[in-house]
């Protein structure tokens, strides 16, 4: 086996998403070595696979896709210093400063001052809730069926149908529509729908998706591939038997802090250890994700340079 490799920098930026990429950038920009990690192989995260236009207008004052919004602020990421690593994924991070990650050369520990968890967040899938029948396929996250068809080039069944209705649900409910697929319905437990005001207008009326509020999947059925829901009906108590090839989850989102949970002391994580984008708290809008992410890295470099400099001066 070969030896674990060394090196060391002053910020390590775990996520090359919107925030990932401007924490970067602007620490870069005051003169702190900055290394980006990231897992896939090309930066921007979920903007990547967000083909539909909304992004960008608070930021750069005009409307564009996610993969625009994201060469925008690649555009900005490249001309820093910062050092990116793709396909690089980070394993742990331990409390003496070091990070286990790996890529196609094998294992390397990258020894930081300080960390930077731009790692996104997770979706809640169907089986976080109590959902009586076996797992067949055809049951998809929103963020996962979005994937699979925007980069991977998948295609899912025909007859669709959402359980939740966060803005996820709501883009991939008119995304199926304009597919050519039916959507046959989108069950929300409460009594209102969930997402931003802009979704439900352009999601949801404006391409009649049916949606049915007080409702839930309490059962799935047909194996191996899906056949069809039931949904409980809360006002009536009443179960519907619903025909559907594919089942799409829009639960809820939460920030992805799976690195740092060891790190945990009495209830806080180390003081190295900062947070930025989606795994910080879910950003509805990316511009959100990338300001704090330039904030945070500026103000992380301003120390580390101030530090720097008072070594120096001794
Ligand atoms: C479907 C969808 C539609 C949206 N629509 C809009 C819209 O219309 N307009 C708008 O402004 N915003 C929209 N948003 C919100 C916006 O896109 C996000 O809030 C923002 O892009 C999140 O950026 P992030 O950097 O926090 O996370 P992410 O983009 O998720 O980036 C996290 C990165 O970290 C990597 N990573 C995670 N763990 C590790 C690890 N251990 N090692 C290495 N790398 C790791 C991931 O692979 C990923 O590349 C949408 C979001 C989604 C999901």
């Amino acid at each position: 086996m070969s030896p674990v490799r060394v090196i060391k920098t002053d910020i390590l930026v775990v996520g090359s998403g919107a925030a990932g990429m401007s924490a970067a950038a602007a620490s870069a920009a005051l003169g702190a070595e900055v290394i980006v990690a990231d897992d896939r192989g090309v930066p921007g995260g979920v903007l990547n696979q967000c083909v539909h236009s909304g992004f960008g207008l608070g930021r750069y004052g005009k409307e564009m896709t996610g993969p625009e919004y994201s060469e925008k602020e690649f555009r900005r990421f490249s001309e820093s210093s910062s050092v990116y690593l793709p396909n690089c994924r980070v394993l742990s991070l331990s409390s003496d400063r070091t990070a286990l990650v790996s890529d196609a050369e094998g294992l390397t520990r990258i020894v930081f001052t300080e960390c930077i968890l731009a790692t996104g967040c997770t979706e809640r899938p169907l089986w976080s809730l109590p959902v009586a029948g076996t797992r067949p396929e055809g049951i998809y996250t929103a963020g996962e069926a979005q994937e699979m068809i925007e980069l991977g080039g998948y295609d899912t069944g025909s007859r669709i149908f959402i359980l939740g209705s966060g803005d996820i649900g709501q883009i991939m409910a008119r995304r199926f529509v304009q597919l050519g697929k039916t959507v046959v319905g989108m069950a929300e437990i409460s009594d209102h729908l969930g997402g931003m005001k802009r979704n439900q207008e352009e999601c949801i009326k404006a391409y009649d998706i049916p949606v049915i509020l007080n409702s839930t999947v309490m059962e799935v059925h047909g194996f191996p591939h899906l056949t069809g829901v039931t949904l409980h009906h809360l006002d009536s108590g009443t179960d519907e038997l619903i025909e559907c090839d594919t089942l799409i989850t829009a639960l809820g989102l939460d920030p992805d802090r799976s690195l740092a949970e060891d790190l945990k002391k009495d209830d806080a994580y180390p003081a190295w250890l900062h947070f930025c984008g989606n795994a910080d708290y879910v950003h509805e809008i990316a511009d959100s994700a990338s300001a704090q992410g330039e904030k945070l890295g500026r103000s992380i470099a301003n120390n580390i340079v101030k530090r720097k400099k008072e070594v120096r001066d001794v």
